[in-house]
């Protein structure tokens, strides 16, 4: 006894149950249906097999370090040209001394723009500083963007880059900069940006390389229905030959402040709950679906919780990318206010750092 009412899903769910890995007409079933308390209900199947009833969430910092970038893509509203008067970049002490003040994370999660003068040094340095200063956090660092810049500018392997990091301190990889794999989409929303099929290349090498990563997919912009298809499809068959994904990571485009225009304004709650609900069933290969507080709006994110999701992000202290695109979510959330959202859904929230290792204080 089911409540799905859509044949097709029905049919799915079939598959679901069997084992059997669902097709991309599966997939455009999901992401189109109205049946959204039956694809709901799949997906939460999904969840509850490999998580039971834990929401996952962490407690960590968002560490922009600079908002200099060479890309200026169109999508994005935090980037700043080297002359503008609020571009700025960290020395090493600042970001030691945030670091020193931010006491009780367990993780600090590390991105900027594509700087056209730092060294390399800076980036080694700063991430040897950061595990000299606080050894017990979990460093997360650089989307698969600035690694294909910083390896082109200095004439570093990745291979090579990938271990140097590793060895300075970086622990896995967010999986930033994947928007929507497909070129025909990022000539408009992110046209001097590494290609799909590079960012995809640079994830294997550093799975390779026993760097774990997130794969991120910005969606409600120019894109359509295919697109999301052939990102998840992507996504998956990179993750049947390198198993290097530990989590997926919908983003909503918020497009406040950037030179793209969205052909909805918002999405809604049904276009939310197919997207998660879409990928957690698709995706059987990763372990966790993301739905960030602070992008799907804590109320949404909250939902979700029942259709698929079973981490939904960090604190987030300090973060300036999506607020810069007029994301009205809080600028950070405590631990209490993160905890509420799951035993108000009837969930059991585990605090854990990015590889998902529990963390209890
Ligand atoms: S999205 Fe990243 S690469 Fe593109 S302009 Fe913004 S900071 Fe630069």
């Amino acid at each position: 006894m089911t409540n799905i009412h859509d044949e097709k899903l029905a049919l799915i769910y079939n598959k679901v149950i069997a084992g059997v890995p669902v097709s991309t007409d599966d997939a455009y079933t999901m992401l189109t249906t109205n049946d959204i308390m039956g694809l709901g209900f799949i997906a939460n199947t999904v969840k509850k097999e490999m998580h039971g009833n834990i929401i996952y969430y962490g407690v960590n910092m968002n560490l922009n370090y600079t908002n200099i970038c060479l890309l200026r893509c169109p999508l994005c509203a935090f980037s700043r040209d080297k002359d503008d008067h609020d571009a700025y970049c960290l020395s090493h002490d600042e970001i030691v001394n945030k670091i020193k003040n931010a006491a009780d994370i367990d993780e600090v999660h590390i991105v900027g723009g594509i700087h056209p003068d730092l060294p390399f040094s800076y980036y080694e340095e700063m991430i040897a500083l950061i595990k000299a200063t606080r050894p017990d956090i979990h460093i997360v660092a650089f989307t698969a963007v600035e690694y294909d810049h910083i390896a082109k500018k200095f004439n570093i392997p990745l291979d090579e880059l990938f271990q140097r990091l590793k060895k300075a301190g970086i622990d896995s990889i967010p999986g930033g900069g994947a928007e929507i794999l497909a070129n025909h989409i990022r000539t408009t929303i992110a046209p001097k940006k590494i290609s799909g099929q590079r960012w995809l290349d640079v994830m294997a090498t550093a799975h390779r390389n026993g760097m774990k990563s997130n794969a991120t997919m910005l969606f409600n912009h120019i894109e359509d229905t295919a697109d999301i298809v052939d990102h998840m499809c992507k996504i998956r068959d990179l993750q049947n030959t390198t198993g290097g994904f530990k989590t997926f990571v919908p983003l909503v485009f918020h497009e406040e402040n950037t030179g793209v225009r969205a052909k909805r304004k918002e999405p809604t709650g049904y276009d939310l709950i197919r997207i998660y609900a879409t990928a957690r069933i698709f995706l059987y290969n990763i372990p966790h679906i993301k739905a960030l507080w602070m992008y799907a709006g804590e109320k949404m994110a909250q939902v979700l919780m029942e259709c698929g999701v079973d981490d939904i992000g960090a604190t987030y202290y300090d973060e300036k990318v999506v607020h810069s695109a007029g994301a009205k979510t809080p600028a950070w959330g405590s631990e209490p206010f993160l905890q509420h959202l799951i035993y108000d859904a009837g969930f059991k929230p585990v605090r854990v750092n990015a590889s998902y290792e529990e963390i209890k204080k």
